[in-house]
């Protein structure tokens, strides 16, 4: 380890913690480690397996509020989000520890004996994780690839490195044997880059933006590595005019500004049907300037600060001054990577802002006059990840939820990653599905054996 990173606290940018990231002699020799805990890890009986994972989730659980204050001031999420993430990882490990006792192959009716399949778990799984969300995703990628009998080696983002590293040393603690799963802070032209380039790593799970993720398709198709790629979004929040338009308007700062917009699902273009395109704003306007934008340790914050410094300049550069700024909420002056909630309405359909993930609190509106234009113009987009469809008519509800090309659509709600269901994206937004039932399917190989009756 030559290298060390000071993570910087967002809200106040102060100096958190200084840690050391891996080089790639490091990251080769824990990956030779993690190959070494297969062999024996993959062996450990299933109701055994499933014990140290149920063990693990109740680690996290008790660690809650300690990973949730670890978060805050590392990420700079609000204390109520973290606290939800913190929990949502306990949940996610508790989901899949029903795994290893469940992972049931087929009996296939054959002629000449009998025919069965197994599910082979696939090795060492390297876990590429972005800085937005680092304890659910980096959940969403570990707990189900264990669970089905993988080690895995896990890179957080070098912004966000703090509750990766705690949740190691929780799964220690819990019983799960060394190099079962281990966290490697780094860089990700090196940590990462060796997770794809290693013939020792199995399989990736990548989370990030669209452009790293080509690469590292790009990589893993050089040794035909199988790859989960959960990449970026633009997603609609198409609002018919029989909706309940005030409900529509109150929730839609959420759907977009909760993490400073620094969501892969941020409604970050609002579709409204003309005739209730007034109303819809004046509502809007209302619920965006209550918006509490402030320090995100107080349980009081619905807003906070954005990841970094450089993070802010990109994301300045989408509202410059002449840009058409319908209205803005408020954030705090002083130290602190602070950007206000932004509404713009840009009148080119090729503006940039409708097109390009932002990745902030800025969202763009655009009004539309028929069915068929809001489907058209919320498929106007190389990304189909997430998206929200706000209309009273069940009827109608159906056909847009099917035009939409989107994996993850929610009628008169906002929700989106629900552990139990799947979740990916069409397009450039991704490859493959994590979440809900199969998602354990993902880190095995099928082997099919005949078994001759003579
Ligand atoms: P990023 O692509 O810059 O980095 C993601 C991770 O990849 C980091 O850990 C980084 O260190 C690593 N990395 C960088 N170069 C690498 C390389 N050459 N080889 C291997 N790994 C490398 O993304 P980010 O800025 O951390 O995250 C924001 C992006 O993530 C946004 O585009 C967002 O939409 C996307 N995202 C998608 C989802 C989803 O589920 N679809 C969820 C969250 C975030």
């Amino acid at each position: 380890m030559t290298t060390t990173y000071d993570v910087i606290n967002p809200a106040t940018e102060q100096r958190v913690t200084t840690v050391d990231l891996f080089d790639e002699a490091a990251t080769d020799a824990a990956i030779a480690r993690s190959r070494r805990a297969f062999e024996t890890w993959r062996q450990v009986a299933p109701g055994d397996r499933a014990r140290l994972l149920r063990r693990f989730a109740e680690a996290v659980d008790a660690d809650r509020e300690r990973l949730a204050q670890l978060e805050v001031a590392n990420s700079g999420h609000t204390i109520g989000n973290a606290r939800w993430e913190a929990g949502n990882v306990r949940d996610v490990i508790a989901y899949y520890s029903a795994t290893p006792e469940r992972l049931i192959g087929q009996q296939i009716p054959v002629s000449g004996g009998i025919d069965v399949t197994f599910h082979e778990p696939l090795g060492v799984i390297g876990v590429i994780v972005p800085w937005n969300f680092p304890m659910p995703i980096a959940s969403w990628g570990f707990a189900p690839a264990l669970a089905a009998g993988n080690t895995v080696v896990m890179k957080p983002a070098e912004l966000t490195p703090m509750t990766a590293m705690r949740l190691a040393e929780l799964a220690l603690d819990a019983g799960l044997p060394e190099d079962v799963f281990q966290v490697l802070p780094g860089k990700g032209s090196v940590v990462g880059q060796r997770f794809v380039d290693s013939p020792d790593v199995a399989k990736i799970v990548f989370t990030g933006s669209t452009d790293v993720g080509r690469q590292v398709l790009a990589g893993c198709a050089a040794q035909i590595k199988p790859v989960t790629l959960e990449l970026g979004g633009k997603s609609a929040n198409v609002v018919f005019a029989d909706a309940d338009i005030e409900q529509a308007a109150a929730t839609a700062p959420s759907a977009v500004f909760d993490n400073a917009g620094q969501d892969c699902c941020a409604r970050s273009r609002i579709l409204v049907e003309r005739t209730a395109y007034d109303e819809f704003m004046a509502a809007f306007e209302t619920a965006v300037g209550r918006v509490v934008v402030a320090d995100p340790a107080d349980d009081k914050t619905e807003m906070g600060p954005l990841i970094s410094a450089a993070h802010r300049d990109r994301v300045s550069s989408y509202v410059p001054d002449e840009s058409l700024v319908a209205f803005r909420g408020t954030a705090p002056d002083g130290p602190g990577f602070w950007f206000p909630p932004t509404v713009l309405t840009p009148t080119d359909p090729r503006d940039r802002v409708l097109h390009e993930e932002i990745f902030g609190p800025v969202v763009a509106v655009v009004p539309f006059d028929d069915e068929a234009e809001a489907i058209r113009i919320a498929n106007d987009s190389e990304f189909g990840l997430s998206g929200s469809i706000w209309t009273r008519d069940i009827g109608r509800a159906i056909r847009v939820s099917r035009g939409i090309e989107s994996g993850n659509l929610s009628v008169n709600s906002h929700s989106s990653v629900r552990y139990w269901t799947p979740f990916g994206g069409f397009k450039a937004s991704g490859l493959g599905r994590e979440l809900g039932p199969d998602a354990p399917l993902a880190f095995t190989e099928t082997k099919n054996v005949f078994f001759a009756d003579n």
